[in-house]
Parts: structure tokens; C-alpha cells; sequence
């Protein structure tokens, strides 16, 4: 075969073993361009497949990305990895989970140094471009060319990052400009000799929802139709979710969201602060369109308000619609912008040779369960629209079932482009199903593992993960430890946890184990991925006395406890204790009860270290990472040594004792306290003499047949008064050794 002429499209073959056939067809259409066909990749900001023709829509029709859809395949079961905008984008680049690139978290900068698809598109030939809409904090890398907006952009007349580190603003419409860049770039600006990929990412339909006027007329003399669980109460589910903080009815503000003007008349029905920040922006022409079509609806509705003509449920009702019909209207935008693009690929007799898809960074919230918004593991957000047209390979009006996620695309534009794909990448190439009339393969996955870190943020969503299988999802809430089972078939709108129904018991012990497993095959470790615990209100405020602690002590701080309640609790039972043998010696305790690794690793990299620069550190954790849910000792090891790592990293010159995890539990045969031996077992091995310091006194606790007395550890966990003596007498001496 003609195409096997150099070790690329070798590369390409692997991943048409399924379809030789269509290969050959592919290459005898179109010569010697079919080795690495264009990329297009169109993506836009929560826009949920709820609102996309191609998906089924109910509410809006998206005629030009149903174009793609029309032309290729639609995939019914595409999720993200993390539900939030950054964090998606993350998956995208790097092929990998959240908790392995580093983007836990909107805030979080992106490393742009690791390995990412386009950096070996590069290599493997292909011009690469990135447009729009980036919000990954860094400058993007590996990229030929890009023009991005900074941060979350505006609407109107926005500002763009160039690759000379100016920003220059365009008057116009942010998806429109987004639209106009790519379709430059396409025609004058690429070399037409290369392979391109690029991606044109829209800001839209991201908050806070600003439409074009040309679009104000849509949905104008309509009620969109509201979701069956617009007054959903959250029963039936975790306790968590009635903590949330993105209902439609409690978290939309006044200017930002409702397009009011002034103060807000209202307080007990809308958020205040928050300005409309996009019509600051507005040239005094764009002003006047917008009032001209707001004003009149708004009036009416203050009037209306003011009658007191409206019960709560009409005001729910009436946000809706405000909220709906403007995130509709954004879309409207994105959808025109994608017929543009694809017009211009038949014109220039693209379309043949190039791989268009059209995806959006997560699902959102379109009123379903009362909210706005992401987040959640919950289906509408989980969900990822994903629709691609491939000419001569993917068949028309396909639709596809395989179970896909965002960490797949990396890993499929790699073997698209013939370049090798790096083992540490997590996704799965999608060639093998998109040359296989998009049937999953026999050994395609058939589940998906989720995790969503920003906790203690807006919106107050609560850490959680879990797994999808094409039939039922499994959560997990690791603050209150609770799991949550839904039967998709049955209870599709989510609105029931099973997880404590008999008869969904076996099903339950599966998915569980299926979670264990999913979390063992891409090497989620809890115990060293930083987690605030911030949602909790007596955690955060300790957190915060403690870096207000840090922050006065300064450079003064000669030694430093860090850990969790039993360190903590030098204020407590240990108090007398310590003003004896280190009132005197510029101590501090960063201690916090309840902590694990995990939560001592974000505390050192959130403001608790920041202005301390101690002699010797003393650190004793893990005892929770066992307690909690019996955490694998290799795992909390890997967590204890994290923290070590960030302490050398911080405070080269800081010299650490690093305790044993005191005994636990009556007697030697308690699980805990076997749990805590073999993790002490790994731990002692992070010593190495000259920075850490191991030292073990967990015999100084015990009784000679092993035990623990009550009047040392009266919960066989804590330490009394007479515990604290021991303590501090055992780690004098090392105290000594090292100069304090
Ligand atoms: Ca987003």
C-alpha cells in the first residue's frame, strides 16, 4: 500500500487494523493528504448537549452544528473528567486525569511544560493554532500560533493575549471575533503546506450569558419549556445537595446575571454586587440595542414585582426564561460561527481532508434539579457534547454509544496525526471506534471514573467522585463518606440514591468495587492530592488563624508542629505541657483534628508556610488517611512523603523530625493501629538522617504487653495530659540534637 512509506503512517495503520478497507478507500480518494488529515476542533463554554439539535434538543435548534452531526456521528455517552472549565481543558491537552496534570481547579495554573497533544503535533508535522477562549491561567505552549482571552473574556469588545505578550481589543462580538480569527487564520495566515490543527474555542455560552442583538428576536413572544425538575428539593440524595449554592431561585445576581440596571430593588429575590461587566464595556451604540431591548421587559417585571403580582414560583419562573432565553441566544452565535467555518472548508475544498469536531468544555445546568451551572456528577453536566464528521470514514447520522471522555482526545489527534502516543497519557484513542462504524470495540471500557476537587469555592459544590457505567452512576462524598447509586434506565433525572435499597445490593458491592478499580487504574491517590477542607466552617477558620499565625510569627518561628487533632490538641489537653517546654521557643502548632495528608499538603501550599521558615519542623500525620476509610500504607506513605517534598521544596534549610503515627486502638491487634505500623514501615525509610530525622517513640505510649492505658490515650486515639508529658520528654532530646 502506497501509504506505508515512512514510519507516521505506520503509526496511522495501527489504528486502522479494524478497517483496513476503509483506509484503502481513504487513500485511493485522496492521495497522499489522507496520512494526516486536518483538525478542526470547535469547542465552546458550557454549552450542554440539552441544547443542542443534534442531541435531541427540546428547546433550540443548532442547525449549523448539526451539520457535523448530519455528516458524521454523534456520541450519545460523552463525559468530561471534571466538571469545570479549566480542569477540562486540562484533560484535553494532556490526555490525563485532573489529579495527574495538575489542574485540580479553576485557579490552579496550567504547567505548560508537560507533555500535550498539540507539542507532538508539532513534531509530528502539523501546523498546530489555539483561538479564543483558553483560561488555563499560563501561556498556552505548543502552539504555532494563538491569540486567547485572557482569563474568562468578554462578550463585548474583549481584549485578546497576542504571542508578543500585548492585548489588543476588537470592537465587536466576542464569537463573532473568535469565528473571524480562526477563519483568518485559516485563509492567510497558516502554511497551506502543513496539516493544521486547530482549535477554535468560544467563550460563549459561558455566564453571564450576553447575547448579540441580532439574535434579542429569538424566543422573543415565547416561553422556553422548564426542565420537570426546575423545584426539585434535593430529597432523597445526599444531604450535600441541599448546601449548594447555584440555584436559579437563591444565586442569580440583579446586574451580573439578570441584566437589571441600578440597585437592586429586590434583595430577597436576587444576589447584589456582581455588575453586568460586559455592558461597561459597550461602545454608547451597543448600549442603546441593549436597553432597547431589556429595558421594557425589565419594567415590566419591576412592576409587576412591585404589585406583588408575582408568587415566588412565577419569580423562579420568570429567571428561568430571563436565564434561558440568553443562554440560548449566545448559542445561536456559536452556531452561526460554525456554519461560517464550515462553509469555508467546502470553498476551499477542505471539508474532504479535515476532521471537524464540535464539543464543549462540560454540560451546564439548564434548570435541571433548580440550578445554573456545572460541577456536578450529575448527568446534564457530566455530559459532554461531542460530534464529528470524518468524510469517507464515519458514516453519516451515526450515532454512538461507546463510553468516551475528554482524556480520549488527546490520545486519538495523536494517532490521527501518526504521531506515537506517550504511555502516560490515560485516554484512549477513539480511532478504533470511529473506524468501526463508531461501534465500541469488544474490549472498550465500559465505564468512566470522575472526580470533582473545587470544594470551598463558589457554589459551594462538594468534593466528589465516581463512577459511570451505561447504566448506573456511582458517587461518592468523602466528607460525610456517604455513597449515592442511581439507576439511569429507571430514574434518569437522577432524583432517587438507591444506595441503601436491598435490592440494589449486589449492584452497589460491583460499582464499588468498580470504583476501587477505576481509581487503582489511574492511580488516584487521595492522600497526595491537596484538599481543603474549607467547606467545613470550623476547619476554614482554623485555617485561617493559623496562617494569621504563621504570618506574625514571620521569621521569628524556630520550631513547628504540623499534623492533625492529636497535634492540634496541644492546645488542649497538651496545653499545660507546652507552655512548659515550648512557650518559651518561638513554637508553632499547625495542627488541625481531622486532617489527613492530603489536607496538611494544602494548608503548606495555601498560606499556612508561606511566611515561616523554621529551624525544625516537627511532623506527625496519617493516623486519619487510616481511620478514614483504611487508606492503602503505600498510598499514605506516598502522602507523607509529598508533604516532606513541599517542606524541602519551601524551607530547604528546615530541619524535620518525622514521627512514627502514634499506636492506636486497646491493643496490638487493633486494624488501625496495624494500618499505622505498616505505613510507619514506609515512612521511616523517607529519613534520611541529615534533613529528616525519623523518630519512633510509639513504645513510649504503650503498656509492655502492647497495649494503650486509658490514662494515656483515653480514646485509644488522643492523648491525655499525662500522653503530652511523654511525648514532649521522648523528642527533647532530638529537640537538642538539632540545635533548639
Ligand atoms: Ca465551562
Amino acid at each position: 500500500m502506497a501509504l506505508i512509506d515512512n514510519n507516521r503512517a505506520k503509526i496511522v495503520l495501527r489504528g486502522f487494523v479494524f478497517s483496513l478497507g476503509v483506509l484503502g478507500a481513504l487513500a485511493a480518494d485522496l492521495g497522499k493528504t489522507a496520512e494526516q488529515p486536518n483538525i478542526l476542533f470547535i469547542f465552546s463554554d458550557d454549552h450542554a448537549t440539552q441544547a443542542i439539535g443534534a442531541y435531541g434538543s427540546k428547546i433550540n435548534e443548532t442547525p449549523n452544528i448539526d451539520r457535523i452531526a448530519a455528516d458524521g456521528a454523534v456520541f450519545l455517552n460523552s463525559f468530561c473528567a471534571n466538571s469545570i472549565c479549566g480542569p477540562s481543558r486540562a484533560c484535553i491537552l494532556t490526555g490525563k486525569h485532573s489529579h495527574l496534570n495538575g489542574f485540580l481547579r479553576n485557579g490552579n495554573k496550567f504547567d505548560g511544560s508537560q507533555t500535550t497533544f498539540p507539542k507532538l503535533m508539532q513534531q509530528a508535522g502539523y501546523q498546530t493554532s489555539m483561538i479564543g477562549k483558553w483560561h488555563l491561567s499560563t501561556d498556552p505552549t505548543g502552539f504555532d500560533h494563538w491569540e486567547v482571552l485572557p482569563g474568562q473574556g468578554s462578550y463585548y469588545n474583549p481584549d485578546f493575549l497576542q504571542q508578543d505578550g500585548s492585548r489588543k481589543r476588537y470592537e465587536g462580538y466576542c464569537t463573532d471575533l473568535i469565528t473571524d480569527l480562526s477563519l483568518t487564520w485559516l485563509k492567510e495566515q497558516r502554511d497551506a503546506d502543513k496539516p493544521f490543527m486547530l482549535m477554535c474555542q468560544h467563550k460563549a455560552p459561558h455566564r453571564n450569558w450576553a447575547p448579540h442583538p441580532r439574535h434579542f428576536a429569538l424566543y422573543q413572544d415565547e416561553d422556553v419549556p422548564e426542565p420537570a425538575t426546575l423545584f426539585d428539593d434535593y430529597s432523597g440524595r445526599s444531604g450535600l445537595l441541599k448546601q449548594n449554592e447555584m440555584t436559579i431561585r437563591d444565586y442569580f445576581y440583579w446586574s451580573h446575571d439578570m441584566k437589571f440596571h441600578g440597585e437592586n430593588l429586590f434583595p430577597e429575590s436576587f444576589k447584589t454586587g456582581h455588575r453586568n461587566s460586559n455592558y461597561a464595556r459597550m461602545t454608547d451604540q451597543q448600549k442603546h440595542v441593549w436597553d432597547a431591548h431589556y429595558e421594557p421587559e425589565n419594567r415590566a417585571f419591576i412592576e409587576k414585582m412591585k404589585a406583588g403580582e408575582l408568587s415566588e414560583k412565577q419569580i423562579v419562573q420568570w429567571k428561568y426564561q430571563r436565564y434561558i432565553k440568553d443562554y440560548l441566544r449566545c448559542i445561536a452565535a456559536v452556531d452561526d460561527g460554525v456554519g461560517r467555518i464550515l462553509d469555508y472548508l467546502d470553498e476551499a475544498g477542505l471539508s474532504d481532508n479535515t476532521i471537524v469536531i464540535y464539543c464543549a468544555d462540560q454540560g451546564f445546568y439548564l434548570g435541571e434539579h433548580g440550578w445554573y451551572d456545572k460541577r456536578w456528577m450529575f448527568e446534564e453536566s457530566l455530559q459532554m457534547p461531542f460530534i464529528i464528521r470524518w468524510p469517507g470514514v464515519i458514516s453519516p447520522e451515526t450515532k454512538s454509544t461507546a463510553l468516551i471522555q475528554n482524556i480520549d482526545y488527546a490520545p486519538t489527534f495523536l494517532e490521527l496525526a501518526g504521531a506515537p502516543v506517550p504511555a502516560e497519557m490515560q485516554g484512549r484513542s477513539l480511532l478504533p471506534v470511529l473506524t468501526g462504524d463508531c461501534e465500541p470495540p469488544s474490549d472498550w471500557r465500559d465505564s468512566i471514573y470522575y472526580a470533582y476537587y473545587e470544594n470551598a469555592s463558589v457554589h459551594n459544590v462538594p468534593l466528589h467522585d465516581g463512577v459511570r457505567t451505561g447504566r448506573y452512576k456511582l458517587m461518592f462524598y468523602p466528607r460525610t463518606r456517604e455513597w449515592n447509586l442511581f439507576d439511569l434506565e429507571k430514574d434518569p433525572q437522577e432524583l432517587t440514591s438507591l444506595h441503601d435499597d436491598p435490592n440494589y445490593a449486589p449492584i452497589l458491592r460491583a460499582l464499588q468495587q468498580r470504583y476501587r478499580d477505576q481509581r487503582s487504574f489511574y492511580d488516584v491517590n487521595s492522600a497526595v492530592i491537596p484538599a481543603t477542607r474549607g467547606d467545613e466552617p470550623g476547619w476554614k477558620q482554623r485555617d485561617a488563624l493559623l496562617t494569621k499565625r504563621a504570618k506574625q510569627g514571620g521569621d521569628t518561628v524556630r520550631l513547628a508542629f504540623i499534623g492533625d487533632s492529636i497535634t492540634h490538641a496541644w492546645e488542649g489537653n497538651g496545653k499545660a505541657v507546652w507552655d512548659r517546654s515550648y512557650g518559651g521557643r518561638d513554637a508553632i502548632n499547625l495542627g488541625i483534628g481531622g486532617d489527613r495528608t492530603e489536607h496538611v499538603i494544602w494548608r503548606l501550599t495555601h498560606g499556612n508556610w508561606d511566611t515561616i521558615n523554621p529551624q525544625v519542623a516537627v511532623l506527625m500525620i496519617g493516623t486519619n488517611n487510616t481511620g478514614h476509610f483504611m487508606q492503602d500504607p503505600e498510598q499514605v506513605a506516598a502522602g507523607v512523603k509529598r508533604i516532606l517534598d513541599i517542606l524541602a521544596e519551601r524551607s530547604p534549610g528546615t530541619q524535620v523530625v518525622l514521627h512514627s503515627i502514634f499506636p492506636r486502638g486497646r491493643t496490638p491487634f487493633d486494624e488501625k493501629r496495624l494500618n499505622n505500623t505498616a505505613i510507619n514501615d514506609r515512612i521511616r525509610l523517607l529519613a534520611d538522617g541529615e534533613r529528616v530525622h525519623w523518630l519512633d517513640i510509639g513504645n513510649t505510649f504503650l503498656a509492655p504487653d502492647g497495649s494503650l492505658s486509658e490514662d494515656i490515650m483515653p480514646d485509644a486515639l488522643h492523648l491525655s495530659e499525662k500522653g503530652y508529658q511523654l511525648w514532649a520528654e521522648a523528642l527533647e532530646p532530638k529537640l537538642k540534637e538539632l540545635g533548639i
